[in-house]
C-alpha cells in the first residue's frame, strides 16, 4: 500500500480485524498511515484500498463522487458503441465493483465485501451519475465466493427486458443480461474486434475460423469488413464455441445485420476448440483468417505453467492451419500470464509448428477497461497480431 497498491493480502497483516466490508485503517509496522480500505476477513486479499487520503471520510458522499469520476472518464474516448464498460473495479477506485452499460440498463458485478457493504449506495450513485434508472445485478462470478459472498443475480433498481441490442462500430449485437457470460457480453475486446474489420476489409478475407467465438462478435466484424471492401460473396466462416445458446445468438446476429442471402457461407460448430483444430488439420483444411480467444486459463500466476501449455498447443495448431500470409489474432485474458510470456509462448508455438510469422501489432483490452500505473494486475487481456510469412 505505500506504493499506492490497492490490496494488502493476509499473510502481511500483523493485527486488527473487523466485519466483512467494514471500512479499516490500515497502518504500517510503525504506526503511520497507509490507507482507508474494505476489510474482507474471509478473502485472502484481506483489505482493499479505498483512499490513501488521511483525512478522507468513506461515506456515501465520497462513493458518490467516485462513481460520478469514472462515469465522466468514459466520455473521454471515443467508444464507438452503447456497451460501455463504466466501473472496472481498481482502476476506477471502487475494488472488486464491475459495472457495464448496455443502451439504458446498467448490469453491475459486486464482487468483493467492501462494495457489497455499500451496494445500495453505489447503486444510486451510478443510476444518479449516469441519468439512468435501470441496474440488474450479475454478482454470480467465482471471485465472490473467495470473499465469503454468495451469488446474487437480479433487477436491484427499475425492471425491464433483459434481451437487449447494443449497437457497437456500425453492426447491432444482442445480449441477455440475465444468462449471458459475465454480465452479459465481452466488451474488452471491442477495439480487437474493430481492428479485425479493418484487416477484413483491407484483406477480403476468404476463409475465417473464429475460434471461442462466443455470440460471434469477430464474425460479424469480419463479415462488416468484407461487406465495406464488397467481398462477401463466397466468403466462408467457421465460428466454434461450446456454448449452444451463444451460437445460436451468433447465428441469429447475421440476419440482424444484414449478411444472410449474401453469398456468404457460415458455420457454426457446437465443439471443442482443440478437437476442431486437429480435425481440420487431418482433412487438410487452412484458413486466411483464424480468431483465438479463448476463456482465461490461468486466474492467477500459480496456474501459470498449465495455462502455458494450452495456450501453446492451440496457437501451434492453429498456426498450422493458416495460409501462408495469413493473420491470427491470439488472446490470452489470464492476469496469470503476463504480455512478455504469452510473447514467449505464441513464438515457441511457431517453433514447434514449423511457421514463422511477424507480430505485426498487439491488441489490448479497449480503453473503458482502464489499466492504472499502480495496478500491474490489472492488465489481463493481451492479443498479438501474427502474420504468417508468405511462401
Ligand atoms: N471472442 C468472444 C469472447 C470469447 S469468451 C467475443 O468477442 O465476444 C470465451 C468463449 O470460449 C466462451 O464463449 C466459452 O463458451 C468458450 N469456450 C470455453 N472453452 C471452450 C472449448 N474448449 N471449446 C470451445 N469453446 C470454448
Amino acid at each position: 500500500m505505500q506504493r499506492r497498491h490497492p490490496w494488502v493480502f493476509e499473510s502481511a497483516i500483523a493485527r486488527g480485524g473487523a466485519d466483512s466490508g467494514e471500512t479499516v485503517r490500515v497502518e504500517s509496522h510503525d504506526g503511520a498511515f497507509l490507507a482507508w480500505a474494505a476489510f474482507s476477513p474471509a478473502s485472502k486479499i484481506r483489505a482493499r484500498a479505498w483512499s490513501f487520503v488521511e483525512t478522507q471520510r468513506i461515506d456515501a458522499a465520497f462513493l458518490a463522487s467516485v462513481c460520478a469520476r469514472a462515469v465522466a472518464a468514459r466520455g473521454l474516448f471515443d467508444l464507438q458503441s452503447d456497451g460501455v464498460r463504466v466501473v472496472h473495479g481498481e482502476a476506477d477506485g471502487l475494488p472488486g465493483l464491475i459495472v457495464d452499460r448496455y443502451g439504458d440498463t446498467l448490469v453491475a458485478q459486486f464482487l468483493s465485501a467492501g462494495v457489497e457493504r455499500w451496494k445500495d449506495v453505489l447503486a444510486d450513485a451510478l443510476l444518479k451519475a449516469t441519468g439512468l434508472a435501470k441496474l440488474y445485478e450479475r454478482s454470480d462470478a467465482s471471485g465472490r465466493e473467495r470473499e465469503g459472498l454468495k451469488p446474487v443475480t437480479g433487477w436491484l433498481r427499475g425492471d425491464g427486458p433483459t434481451a437487449i441490442v447494443i449497437r457497437e462500430h456500425g453492426w447491432k449485437l444482442s445480449l441477455d443480461i440475465a444468462t449471458g457470460h459475465k454480465t452479459g457480453f465481452y466488451l474488452d475486446q471491442r477495439d480487437s474486434r474493430q481492428r479485425f474489420a479493418e484487416l477484413a476489409q483491407h484483406r477480403r478475407f476468404r476463409r475465417v475460423l473464429n475460434c471461442f467465438c462466443y455470440t460471434g462478435g469477430f464474425t460479424v466484424a469480419a463479415l462488416a469488413g468484407l461487406k465495406a471492401a464488397n467481398a462477401l460473396q463466397g466468403a466462408q466462416l467457421v465460428s466454434v464455441d461450446s456454448s449452444l445458446p451463444a451460437l445460436e445468438r451468433a447465428r441469429g446476429h447475421l440476419a440482424l445485420n444484414g449478411f444472410e442471402g449474401q453469398g456468404i457461407e457460415a458455420e457454426f460448430l457446437d465443439a471443442n476448440v482443440n478437437t476442431v483444430l486437429r480435425e481440420f488439420i487431418d482433412q487438410g483444411r487452412t484458413f486466411d483468417a483464424i480468431v483465438l480467444d479463448p476463456p482465461k486459463f490461468a486466474p492467477t500466476a500459480a496456474h501459470a505453467e498449465r495455462a502455458a501449455r494450452a495456450y501453446k498447443d492451440i496457437n501451434r495448431l492453429a498456426l498450422k492451419l493458416l495460409e501462408p500470409g495469413g493473420v491470427l489474432l491470439t488472446f490470452s485474458c489470464s492476469g496469470g500470464i503476463s504480455a512478455d510470456l504469452f510473447h514467449k509462448i505464441v513464438a515457441s508455438a511457431g517453433i514447434d509448428a514449423g511457421v514463422d510469422g511477424y507480430i505485426a501489432e498487439r491488441l489490448g483490452a479497449a480503453p473503458d477497461h482502464p489499466m492504472t500505473i499502480e495496478f500491474p494486475e490489472g492488465e489481463y487481456l493481451k492479443g498479438l497480431v501474427v502474420v504468417r510469412k508468405p511462401a
